[in-house]
């Protein structure tokens, strides 16, 4: 029997799977991981920003996490030699209407608490010759990072601590009974006092197993990249985004320094056919079965049928996905955007039709739940792990 199985291989599951083991010490601990190693979904597939904080609302935990998770990805990377890059990051206005939506997010980048400045179109144009807008705010405190690296990291300091890791055990059931959980894996069965289930794209499928109604539905949104030609490495010196939609902040593809050095551009938000969907012919019939039954993911598909339809259609034109980025950064050509991987966003849908925006947990006396954890969860890995330990620590001690 074990104290404590972890579901997920992801950043959430290495990250609260390494810091329950360095609460619990003496407590035996598994993570169970269906692909054959860490960080194959989101967690590798992302692309690679230490957020700040900029867009969240107040007081809510991404923008309390994102605060405190920037920080703590950075001394994490610093005490594990993990190389990153405070590069800063330029969220962009290109017409009136950004003018006063940056009016806007400025007021909140104070609320939330981060240090950044204004810059009018000439300063603008100082720090990067390649942009082109009528303003800008500068957030110096945005990064990159290679987050399967952080992820190994945490993997590597768990099992240093004492704690295994199963790779390819994939979960098929779980029985919660009262004094322990059972849980079914592709390969063997176990036992565990506790479960944390970090499984990010199947979430809701785990609290299901659990015989709960989560509430929500995982809905699966492609985000496509492109990468510059090397010749391009130097194109920016910071990260470049367009100053959102408030309704649709995920919206509006960025120009990214990677760690690497090279440039990528995206990613944009298509939905996926297919929860793990990475290519655009990649469809599986349950998930769609199960999407095109769910109410609240077909109202959300009505109700942004337009930015929907927009995206799509740049996904099949690469001149359409250009045009975004051409709106900063105009010296950009076709011949410029090179094939890139895509990565699957886990938004929650609730039943009535809403995305989840903040991150959310859904206990039972004996599981903690991530259901939803979108982007920067990446950033907020080791305050959303610290978080869970505090909700187990509470199911221990009832
Ligand atoms: C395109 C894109 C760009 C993003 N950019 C950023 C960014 O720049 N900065 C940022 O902070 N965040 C970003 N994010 C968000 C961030 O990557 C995710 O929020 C984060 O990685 C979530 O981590 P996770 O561990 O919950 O999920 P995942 O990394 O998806 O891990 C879940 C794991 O659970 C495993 N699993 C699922 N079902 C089972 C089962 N039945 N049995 C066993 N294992 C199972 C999966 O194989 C997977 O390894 C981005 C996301 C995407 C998709």
């Amino acid at each position: 029997m074990y104290d404590f199985i972890i579901i997920g291989g992801g950043i959430l599951g290495m990250s609260t799977a390494m810091q329950l083991q360095q609460v619990y010490p003496d407590r035996r601990m598994l993570v169970l991981e269906k692909e054959a190693g860490p960080a194959r979904h989101q967690t590798g597939h992302n692309s690679g920003v230490i957020h700040a904080g900029v867009y969240y609302t107040p007081g809510s935990l991404k923008a309390r996490f994102c605060l405190e998770g920037n920080r703590a990805t950075k001394a994490f990377c610093d005490e594990h030699a993990i190389p990153y890059d405070s590069c800063g990051k330029l969220l962009v206005a290109t017409n009136e209407v950004e003018m006063e939506r940056m009016r806007a997010l400025w007021v909140r980048t104070e609320a939330n608490g981060l240090e950044r400045e204004w810059l009018e179109a000439e300063a603008l144009h100082e720090r990067e010759p390649n942009i082109t807008g009528l303003g800008a705010i500068f957030v110096p405190s945005s990064g990159i990072v290679d987050y399967a690296r952080v992820t190994q990291a945490m993997a590597d300091e768990f099992q240093r601590l004492g704690g295994t890791i199963r790779y390819d055990h994939q979960v098929r059931a779980l029985e919660e009974r009262r004094q322990e959980v059972v849980v079914t894996t592709s390969c063997e069965t176990f036992s565990t006092r506790y479960l944390i289930s970090c499984a990010g794209l199947m979430a809701d499928r785990m609290i299901r197993m659990l015989g709960k109604k989560p509430g929500f539905t995982i809905c699966p949104f492609r985000g496509e990249y492109f990468r510059l030609g090397e010749r391009h490495n130097q194109i920016v010196n910071h990260l470049i985004y367009p100053i959102p939609d408030p309704s649709m902040p995920f919206l509006g593809v960025h120009l990214t320094r990677m760690i690497d050095g090279s440039v990528t551009v995206g990613p944009n938000a298509v939905l996926a056919l297919a929860r793990e969907g990475y290519r655009k012919t990649h469809v599986s019939a349950p998930d769609v079965a199960g999407m095109l039954t769910h109410p609240g993911i077909l109202k959300v598909l009505w109700r942004h049928l337009k930015p929907g339809m927009r995206e799509m259609k740049n996904s099949l034109s690469r001149r359409g996905y250009l045009d975004e980025v051409r709106k900063y950064c105009p010296s950009l050509s076709v011949e410029d955007l090179e094939p890139y991987p895509a990565g699957v966003r886990a938004q929650a849908v609730s039943r009535d039709g809403k995305l989840i925006d903040d991150f959310l947990f859904v206990n039972t006396a004996r599981t903690v739940n991530v259901g939803n954890a979108p982007s920067p969860a990446a950033t907020s890995a080791l305050p959303i792990g610290a978080h869970i330990v505090e909700k187990v620590k509470s199911l221990v001690e009832k």
